[in-house]
């Protein structure tokens, strides 16, 4: 059987039988991968506790059948002990790794994605709590941002996604790819766009992750959100809860 070494981040971890989990992992190499960890419920296991959700590892697992790999040993590369002060940097950690859940694939390169995780979850661990929910943290929104761009789903916001022609641009079409022209938005089903929000998608994509807080204030924070959940459902399928806990 051969033995898979890579670092990983801990995405999910479910229950599995009486005294398993199953581990579902982001690693820069193969993407999200599937781990069983066995024995880690048993009280007496060493590696139980450090199996948690946003906690980086260094992991070795042996490939079996299908694709559900065997972990051997997992070794803390950084804890993620900031995340588990707060609720809202928590929370916040919780909609980053359901999104990167949700978004990367299987078993594909994701060294792009894997350095957005890591790097949000580091800035989140440290963040302050904001008074808007933690799922619209500019961290959050940062990473989903990025996360279109690396699917290649940025939204055309700059001229009509549907003519090409000039702004002003005022309504979303996820169909269309982006912003649509006043002549373009009649009978096309497409969503009010808040220029604020297009604005701050923007920014959000061509700052580094750790200006996201300069990039996106908190009224535009919601559109954000919309814009990116709009092109997710309609080019991915995917649907996020946002906001749940860990
Ligand atoms: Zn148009």
């Amino acid at each position: 059987m051969a033995l898979i070494e890579t670092e990983a981040v801990v995405l999910r971890t479910l229950k599995y039988g009486e005294s398993d989990a199953i581990l579902t992992l982001l690693t820069p190499g193969m993407g999200r991968i599937s781990a069983i960890a066995k024995g880690a419920r048993k009280p007496t296991s060493k590696q139980g506790g450090r199996l948690q959700p946003g906690v980086r590892l260094n992991l070795s697992a042996a490939e079996g059948r299908g694709d559900l790999l065997t972990l051997r040993s997992a070794q803390v590369v950084d804890a993620g002990a900031g995340l588990w002060m707060d609720g809202y940097r928590l929370r916040a950690a919780g909609s980053v790794l359901e999104i990167a859940m949700r978004v990367v694939p299987e078993q594909v390169d994701a060294e792009a994605p894997y350095n957005l995780v890591t790097r949000a979850l580091a800035l989140i661990a440290r963040t302050t709590a904001r008074d808007t929910p933690p799922r619209l943290d500019p961290y959050v929104l940062g990473v989903q941002a990025k996360l279109l761009a690396v699917s290649g789903l940025v939204p055309q916001l700059g001229s009509c996604a549907a003519c090409g022609g000039p702004p002003p641009l005022v309504g979303f079409s996820a169909a269309a790819g982006g912003g649509v022209c006043p002549s373009c938005v009649v009978g096309s089903g497409a969503e009010t766009l808040d220029p604020a929000a297009a604005d701050a998608l923007v920014a959000l994509l061509a700052r580094p992750l750790a200006e996201a807080p300069d990039a996106v204030s908190a009224a535009a924070a919601p559109g954000v959100e919309r814009i990116a959940a709009l092109m997710l459902r309609e080019h991915l399928g995917v649907t996020l809860r946002s906001g749940t806990p860990l």
